[in-house]
């Protein structure tokens, strides 16, 4: 399974970055994880919009799924159009993104599958175990194995044990750490900090750590030491460009 960051910038892309956005390749196979602000861009650096076989979206907030709107454009606006891209969203979490164009300039361009947290179903290669966790709107952390092989990642989440279970003996944790130690108090419940999420990464016993969803502007080499504090596993940061092999 081979991961290739597009994005890990939390809120607004900074100069040069993007969101959130992941390409997870295995067998041939490209599925996208979340697709916030300037996730196209770089993905179309590497791969054709066409050449992409699925979505898996966490939540909708726009720093997560703004860029399916350019993605299905630039798939469905052209003289060959591939098959239609299997989404997978929680019930309504991208129903403002998909009200962008007028109604049916999309229509052929998407099939939309709305998952049910805590399901389990394959997309392509992968199978997909998901865990709702606490978010200020409805948020699904995914488990993809494939080859025997396990990425978690969690969206946006505060505290919660389903964190830690869904990322139970992973290769790696990709994990949203939008603060590097301490969280506001009004964000606690639904976002997470570099230093939680190496503890989280211990709890859980997963091989390897990425953060992301860092505020631009974050100090890195801070969240880093302050996620080293509670684990001792490998720890990067997710930033464009970045590619990541868990064979
Ligand atoms: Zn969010």
């Amino acid at each position: 399974m081979l991961l290739t960051i597009l994005g890990g910038c939390g809120a607004w892309p900074a100069a040069g970055q993007a969101c959130s956005g992941y390409l997870v390749e295995h067998d041939g196979f490209r599925l996208l994880v979340d697709l916030g602000y300037a996730t196209v861009p770089r993905l179309l650096e590497r791969v054709g919009a066409d050449q992409i076989d699925a979505v898996f979206i966490s939540h909708g907030h726009p720093d997560h799924c703004a860029d399916l709107s350019p993605l299905l454009r630039a798939r469905t606006m052209r003289d060959d159009p591939p098959a239609p891209l299997p989404v997978y969203s929680l019930p309504g979490a991208l129903d403002a993104v998909l009200a962008l164009d007028r109604p049916g300039l999309l229509a052929d361009a998407y099939v939309l599958h709305e998952l049910t947290a805590g399901g389990r179903f394959d997309i392509g290669p992968f199978r997909a175990q998901t865990r709702l966790l606490p978010h200020s709107v409805p948020n699904a952390g995914v488990r993809l194995t494939a080859g025997g092989r396990v990425l978690a990642y969690t969206g946006d989440s505060g505290p919660s044990p389903d964190r830690v279970e869904l990322a139970r003996g992973a290769d790696l944790l990709l994990a949203e750490a939008t603060y590097v130690d301490r969280v506001p108090e009004d964000s606690r419940r639904y976002l997470a900090s570099a230093r939680q999420a190496g503890r989280q990464a211990l709890e859980a016993d997963a091989r390897h750590l990425l953060l992301t969803h860092l505020q631009p502007g974050t100090d890195t080499r801070a969240a880093l030491a302050a996620a080293g504090a509670g684990y001792d596993g490998e720890i990067g940061i997710a930033t464009s460009g970045l590619v990541f092999d868990l064979s």
